[in-house]
């Protein structure tokens, strides 16, 4: 992603690096290189994405996951929306995914509208809880100092708000 902002491109980050936590999706590292950054996904085995089932829950994730990175940015930059989500927003926050990974156009397109509906909302709620927001800004103050956190690491920071399962 691009940003003009460290910050900024430390916060969408940390919004993907806090939702992959909080959904156990493993990731090798979450980096950031000045206004640009990076969180690589650990790919599912290939025998597990062979039951439809397990692939529909991964993508579903990995699509929270994907939405997670712009819609704390927006809030990031002062976007605020008490009741979730507005119109304005979810097509910013799809537009920056679509952006962001050729992967989520893929993901959106083996899912239901209405799945897809439903995890960009589900993330969008994420975002906006206290707790979600202050492990992400924590996250994202560490990335600002560190430029590279290893799964553990991300995870050991998260951790104390008591938002993963
Ligand atoms: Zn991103």
């Amino acid at each position: 992603m691009k940003s003009d902002d460290p910050w900024f491109a430390a916060c969408h980050e940390a919004g993907h690096a806090t939702i992959a936590l909080m959904l156990r999706l493993k990731f090798g590292y979450v980096a950031i290189n000045g206004t640009q950054g990076k969180l690589i996904l650990r790919p599912p085995k290939p025998e597990l994405m062979d039951r439809p089932t397990y692939a529909e829950h991964f993508n579903l994730r990995h699509l929270k996951v994907t939405y997670a990175g712009m819609a704390a940015e927006l809030k990031a930059r002062g976007a605020r929306c008490p009741n979730g989500l507005g119109d304005e927003q979810r097509e910013r926050i799809r537009l920056g995914a679509a952006e962001d990974t050729e992967a989520a156009a893929r993901i959106e397109a083996r899912l239901s509208e209405k799945a897809t509906s439903e995890a960009l909302l589900w993330a969008g709620r994420q975002i906006n809880r206290d707790d979600v927001w202050q492990a992400i800004c924590a996250l994202a103050q560490e990335l600002i100092t560190k430029e590279m956190l290893l799964y553990g690491d991300a995870r050991a920071i998260v951790q104390p708000y008591g938002i993963l399962p």
